[in-house]
């Protein structure tokens, strides 16, 4: 609308017979202008478009008016009629339809500029709001049933909104939230108590005078919605800006809940609605960019927005949603510290008794959220080690890819499908040429188990050259060509038919850095097994390893390595084998694939962990000959290998993969990682080697340089503080002296400071 400050004059002038002078003001829809008289006497005047629903002009002027009769009657601005008695006038200007309302000017300053923010006026924000609510209580008008995009109850709806976000990260973590919304929200929202609400007491709408809430302005969004939304929308423009947004809710709530109770599923959900309504401002604010908006009203929430955001991700909503239970006095949700004496009985009763519980203390995790845990204790933890949450944990993307596709169909690779189609295509797009034909399956192991199997049928031999130390899963053949199985407590040895090589372990191995030849000489330990089965009139069947050694110490492959071996493996008839399951889908940052760092291109590579981000896929993937050769009348069929809801979330992760340019991020991200590891080496001696590619990491730790004696207890008290601190770390390695980082691609450069920080901290306690 083209309105000039001349033509509000002339407005008041005519319709009210006020001699004015006109100010602008912020507005979202509306114009709002500042009108003052001769005599100082202030007005605000609004002018709302057309396309603002009569109905809904009218609903605002009744809520104002029920107001009125309660006691925050002062409170709220009040409708001064025209020259013709109407409180609402519709006019036209510059031949646009127009409404226009003058309100009675509140004193105060606004949320936003107050400086002071005491206790107690977020206390009083709450008590504001509870008499608010109060007051409308019983009051109802059609017009609030509306479908109204800022109304939270709707906040699915910024899910299309998502695109206009640019940065790859904040779309995750919008979305995420989004998906948390629809999970723990929606499912629940009908039951809620349901109200006229103001819904939009935000820091640009609450006046405050002296340390109180002393009135709120604009029902321009009022609507018909879960009663809780109210309080939810004033905590989220409240939290804006602050330290710890949290305990300032908390206050809201208690204020709140002193005048007008809430309920505990009301609650329950705040933090959640909290998110939900920020994830509508940012997408709000994003599409507004796109098209150019220069109202900056469109924009003054973006920052601290996404800033809020960042700090609910980082804040376990068990923790949130007990500080606001504990505010209302409903019943703590965080229970003491029994060490889950309860559940370790019955785990032990009712499951195998060798799984192993990570830690001295054990975790319960109750949610996953990108590269964050939390524990039903309220902790927020960095998860530095699950590689196999590669995305990020529930990312929302695959998430939802799944969940649809399960809602769908879930059969098998009997029937014909297009996802199993479209799968094969794009990920063997990813691969050399040569690496065309997929079985999938639907673990590590059985994948690595059925490679074999083809060689063995290929070659119609049966020995298998492994490297020492390196694990291949957990099925009868995975455990027979793992050492760090069959060499390890429990394990029964060696079969005659599995031979080991020499790890080609840079730091410990007989062929160290510095050594241009080591890859060559590595290698010829595999050249030495090949010429002992030869001299047994044997062949091998086939060769595997990891392109990255994970178990073995999170070993990079020195270089030229996999090239002589892959050389010599061929030049006795044996199939090359590449195991990405832990280092594959571009976590290595330089290239996509593990075998890529080294130049070749294997007969099979066996992909798992990461491809399904947590959801159970594998797959191997091999050359058109062998695939041919194994079609040798015998089915092969895998009950759940392959089937649609598999391959709609690979598909899901490929995606995020690539729109999120994760291996880029991996890149970069683990080089600041690897450079701060480094920095502590020159600190603490008890680091003596950190070694890695990307995202996969490793860091030795000894008790001396010299002698390289691995510093077994330290790392275990190290890795425990770390847990301490809110960082997950593993150990790994033949001595079990190395730290392990393989972290979600998600981990960002904050995630790695505070990782070097705190590590070069517990250093510090332990004198390391
Ligand atoms: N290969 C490697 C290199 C692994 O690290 C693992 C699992 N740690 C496997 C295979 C087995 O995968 P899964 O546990 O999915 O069977």
């Amino acid at each position: 609308m083209d309105i000039t400050l001349f033509d509000v004059e002339q407005i008041a002038k005519d319709i009210f017979n006020l001699s004015v002078e006109v100010k602008p003001l912020n507005g979202y829809d509306e114009m709002n202008f500042l009108l003052t008289t001769d005599a100082g006497k202030k007005y605000v005047l609004k002018i709302a478009p057309e396309t603002i629903h009569p109905l809904l002009i009218q609903m605002q002027y009744e809520m104002t008016k029920q107001l009125s009769g309660s006691s925050l009657k002062n409170n709220f601005q009040e409708y001064i009629p025209g020259k013709n008695g109407e409180a609402i006038v519709p006019f036209e200007i510059k031949g646009e339809k127009v409404v226009i309302r003058l309100l009675t000017f509140l004193e105060g300053d606004f949320w936003v500029n107050t400086t002071q923010k005491t206790d107690s006026l977020f206390e009083s924000m709450g008590n504001f709001l509870g008499k608010m609510d109060k007051a409308l209580s019983g009051y109802y008008h059609p017009a609030a049933e509306r479908h109204y995009l800022w109304d939270i109850s709707n906040a699915s709806d910024a899910e299309r909104n998502l695109h206009f976000i640019k940065d790859d990260e904040k779309r995750r973590v919008a979305g995420y939230f989004l998906l948390q919304f629809n999970t723990e929200v929606q499912p629940v929202l009908s039951d809620l108590r349901h109200a006229c609400i103001h819904g939009d007491a935000n820091d640009y709408n609450i006046l405050v005078k002296g340390s109180k809430v002393a009135g709120l302005i604009d029902f321009g969004d009022a609507v018909y919605s879960a009663l809780i939304n109210n309080l939810a929308i004033a905590c989220t423009y409240a939290m804006l800006h602050q330290d710890d947004p949290i305990a300032n809710a908390a206050l809201i709530v208690k204020g709140y809940h002193e005048v007008n109770p809430l309920e505990e599923r009301e609650i329950d959900l705040l933090y959640y609605l909290i998110a939900a309504r920020l994830c509508i401002s940012v997408t709000q604010s994003a599409r507004q960019s796109v098209m150019n908006s220069d109202n900056e009203h469109h924009f003054l929430s973006e920052l601290p927005a996404w800033k809020l955001l960042f700090q609910l991700l980082q804040t376990n909503p068990v923790k949130a949603t007990n500080s606001f239970r504990l505010a209302c006095r409903f019943p703590n949700i965080i229970h003491s510290d029994d060490n889950y004496k309860n559940i370790r009985d019955a785990r032990y009763e009712h499951i195998g008794r060798n799984l192993s519980i990570s830690y001295k203390q054990p975790l319960k995790i109750i949610k996953g959220t990108l590269q964050y845990l939390y524990d039903d204790k309220g902790n927020t933890y960095i998860d530095c080690v699950n590689n196999v949450s590669h995305a990020g944990h529930c990312h929302p993307t695959v998430v939802k890819a799944t969940q649809r596709q399960i809602a769908i169909l879930n059969t098998n690779t009997r029937y014909l499908s297009d996802l199993m189609i479209d799968y094969s295509k794009r990920l063997t797009a990813k691969l050399p040429s040569e690496l065309s034909v997929c079985y999938f399956t639907n673990s590590g192991s059985e994948a690595n188990d059925l490679a074999i199997r083809i060689a063995r049928h290929f070659t119609k031999q049966k020995d298998i050259i492994v490297l020492d130390h390196a694990y291949h899963g957990t099925s009868t053949l995975a455990i027979e060509m793992s050492p760090y199985k069959f060499d390890g407590r429990g394990g029964s040895g060696r079969q005659p038919y599995i031979h080991k090589a020499i790890s080609p372990d840079l730091y410990r191995g007989p062929f160290q850095y510095g050594d241009k030849d080591a890859g060559k000489k590595y290698a010829d330990d595999v050249l030495r097994i090949l010429q002992e089965l030869k001299s047994e009139n044997k062949k091998p069947a086939a060769f595997i390893c990891e392109t990255l050694l994970g178990v073995g110490g999170q070993i990079p492959l020195p270089e030229d390595y996999l090239e002589k071996v892959y050389e010599y493996v061929r030049s006795f008839d044996g199939i090359c084998i590449a195991d990405e399951v832990q280092v594959g889908f571009g976590r290595v940052g330089k290239t996509f694939w593990g075998f890529e760092l080294q130049e070749v291109i294997p007969d099979m590579v066996v992909l798992g962990k990461p491809i399904g981000n947590g959801h159970p896929l594998a797959v191997v993937v091999m050359t058109e000959k062998l695939a041919n050769t194994f079609n040798n009348g015998m089915e092969y069929f895998n009950t759940f290998g392959g089937n649609p809801v598999s391959m709609a979330t690979g598909l899901a992760v490929l995606d995020v993969i690539e729109n999120e340019r994760m291996q880029q991020h991996a890149l970069e991200t683990g080089e600041k990682l690897i450079d701060g590891l480094k920095r502590l080496m020159t600190k603490h001696s008890i680091i003596s080697d950190v070694r890695g590619t990307g995202l996969f990491v490793g860091a030795e730790l000894v008790k001396d340089r010299t002698t390289k004696e691995p510093a077994v207890p330290e790392i275990d008290e190290v890795v425990e503080r770390m847990k301490d601190r809110g960082y997950l770390l593993s150990t790994d390695g033949p001595l079990h002296n190395v730290l392990k980082i393989k972290p979600p691609l998600v981990f960002n450069e904050e995630n790695a400071k505070g990782l070097v920080r705190n590590l070069d901290e517990v250093l510090n306690e332990l004198n390391y």
